[in-house]
C-alpha cells in the first residue's frame, strides 16, 4: 500500500525523517515498539504472570486496523498512565519506547512480523504467549541485548500473501502524540 494520511505534515517527504515530531499515519496498519530496558526487573504481567524483565531491547508487534490507524494506537502506548488493557502496558513503566517501525496495510501483519522476528537469530523470547492471547503465534514480544536495527530484519517483516509493504522508522517524539 502507499504511503499516505500523513496528516498534518504538509510534506510527505520530512514526515519520514527520523527524528523530531513524527506524525504517524492515521491509516490501518502493523507496527513494533522497540523499548529500552535499563534496569533488570520482575513484571507482573495480567494472566501471564510474572515475567523477568533484563536489561537491552524489547520488541513488540502490534497491528491496528480500527479507526485512527497506526497513529491512534501507538499514541495510546505512549501515553503513560492509563488502564492496563494490553500485555505491554505492564511492561510500558520505565521502559521508554525508543523507535517505532511501521508499515501501512489494510491486512493484518502482525502474526507474519512476529514469525520473522522470532526466525531472527538475534531475538529471544522473554515470554511465552505475550500479546498472542488470540493467535497461534510463540509470541509477540521478543528480546534482543543489542539494540535491534530495522535495516537487519526489514526483507523478514512481509506479509504472508507476499504484499510488497514499506516498513518505516520513526523515533517518537512524545510532543507529537
Ligand atoms: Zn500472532
Amino acid at each position: 500500500m502507499k504511503a499516505t494520511g500523513m496528516a498534518g505534515a504538509g510534506n510527505k517527504d520530512k514526515a519520514e525523517v527520523h527524528s523530531g515530531a513524527v506524525q504517524l499515519p492515521k491509516a490501518p496498519g502493523t507496527y513494533a515498539l522497540i523499548l529500552r530496558c535499563d534496569a533488570p526487573d520482575r513484571r507482573q504481567v495480567g494472566a501471564l504472570g510474572s515475567i523477568e524483565i533484563r536489561p537491552g531491547y524489547y520488541i513488540y508487534v502490534g497491528s491496528a486496523l480500527g479507526p485512527g490507524g497506526i497513529r491512534a494506537r501507538v499514541s495510546r502506548h505512549l501515553r503513560k498512565a492509563g488502564k492496563l488493557h494490553w500485555h505491554i502496558d505492564y511492561l510500558r513503566p520505565n521502559m521508554p519506547v525508543v523507535e517505532i517501525w511501521f508499515a501501512e496495510a489494510a491486512l493484518n501483519l502482525e502474526h507474519a512480523w512476529a514469525e520473522g522476528l522470532r526466525q531472527w537469530d538475534l531475538t529471544g523470547i522473554p515470554a511465552a504467549g505475550f500479546g498472542a492471547s488470540d493467535c497461534r503465534c510463540e509470541s509477540h514480544l521478543f528480546y534482543c541485548d543489542a539494540r535491534p536495527m530495522l535495516e537487519h530484519i526489514r526483507e523478514r517483516l512481509v506479509s504472508p500473501v507476499r504484499q510488497r509493504t514499506t516498513v518505516r522508522s520513526v523515533t517518537p517524539d512524545h510532543r507529537a502524540f
